[in-house]
């Protein structure tokens, strides 16, 4: 379960509540602020926090006064304009703060990205939810031959029962260690009261990557958008794929302006080295080219291929 009854009630009375304000308002966002999206068995991601929206975006940009009266149609040209040119810094504006719940192997690759603000559920002083990740079935693939960082077909049979049967016992057993090494009762007094159970920063070093752990996550709208480029790309791990995609559908509600720019020069867009680019002039002018003629490696000329749609 991603929240628990007390937690979905908090979220509601949180929704629940609306004061007036000068500042601006992204009426897309506001519409699913403080709501979690599931995700994974128990992870979610929601909305906890913003600031600006699109018209931040082109005023910051125009270093203008107020909000502007130019036409929507304006902002989107001069938005788009500033994503292709990589002019960034207007985007830096606004700012948005997720409450993530995740496992540790996901957050281990999310952290990663430095550009953000973090804080994370302390398992100093709490103590973890009994909550790990199990892959899906249909996620518990094999490691692929071909890419070191991707996977292969999915496993079926006596063996997917087996791996499920492991993943699910080794981290009930862990997490049933951990408690009796802790050794709370339910109101804080030992469990068992001949022994004083060990600290909990020493206990949960046997849990496994799978546990769920929780973060506030801030960031600007420029490095959540180099975030989401790179975690919602194919090349990712489905596991944190799946959070950058519910991330980008808060995107679209948040500055719709800017996450259709960022699909256009971003997501759905593709780089060229300078030979990579002389080698597509080249087809272009009626050229025919194989690797050893295109000055490319060959790796690197089957993904140019690849990207053109020209499969090896
Ligand atoms: C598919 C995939 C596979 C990966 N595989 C691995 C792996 O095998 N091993 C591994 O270790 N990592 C791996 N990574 C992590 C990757 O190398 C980056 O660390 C991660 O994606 C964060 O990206 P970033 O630096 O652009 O983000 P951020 O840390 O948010 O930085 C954003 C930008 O800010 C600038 N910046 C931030 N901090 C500094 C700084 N201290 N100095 C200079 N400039 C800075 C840089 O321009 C950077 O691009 C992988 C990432 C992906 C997406």
């Amino acid at each position: 379960m991603s929240l628990t009854p007390e937690q979905q009630a908090e979220i509601e009375a949180a929704r629940a509540q609306s004061a007036p304000t000068r500042r601006a308002v992204a009426p897309g966002l506001e519409a699913i602020l403080y709501e979690a999206v599931p995700l994974l068995d128990h992870g979610f991601v929601r909305v906890v926090d913003y600031m600006g929206d699109d018209a931040a975006i082109v005023q910051a940009a125009r270093v203008s006064y107020g909000r502007g009266t130019r036409k929507v149609s304006d902002d989107r040209g001069l938005i788009r304009y500033l994503m292709r040119h990589y002019h960034s810094t207007p985007f830096e504006m606004c700012e948005i703060k997720f409450h993530v719940k995740l496992p540790i192997f996901v957050a281990r690759q999310w952290i990663r990205h430095r550009t953000a603000n973090v804080n994370e559920y302390s398992a100093r002083y709490s103590v973890l939810d009994r909550e790990f990740y199990i892959p899906a079935p249909e996620q518990l693939a094999a490691q692929s031959l071909s890419n070191r960082q991707g996977r292969g077909h999915v496993l079926s049979g006596d063996e997917a029962d087996a791996v499920l049967r492991l993943l699910k016992d080794d981290a009930e057993r862990t997490y049933r260690d951990y408690a009796w090494m802790l050794n709370e009762g339910e109101n804080g007094e030992p469990a068992d009261p001949e022994r004083q159970g060990l600290a909990r920063e020493l206990a949960r070093i046997n849990l496994t990557l799978g546990t769920y752990t929780q973060w506030y996550w801030k960031t600007d709208l420029h490095n959540l958008m180099n975030f989401l480029r790179l975690r919602a790309d194919g090349h990712a791990q489905y596991e944190i794929r799946v959070y950058a995609d519910a991330m980008i559908a808060m995107l679209d509600a948040w500055t719709p302006l800017a996450a259709e720019a960022f699909r256009e020069y971003r997501l759905g867009a593709a780089q060229l080295s300078a030979t990579g680019l002389q080698v597509v002039r080249r087809m272009l002018a009626g050229e025919t080219l194989d690797a050893a003629s295109s000055g490319l490696s060959k790796r690197e000329f089957g993904e140019l291929m690849a990207l053109l749609g020209r499969g090896q």
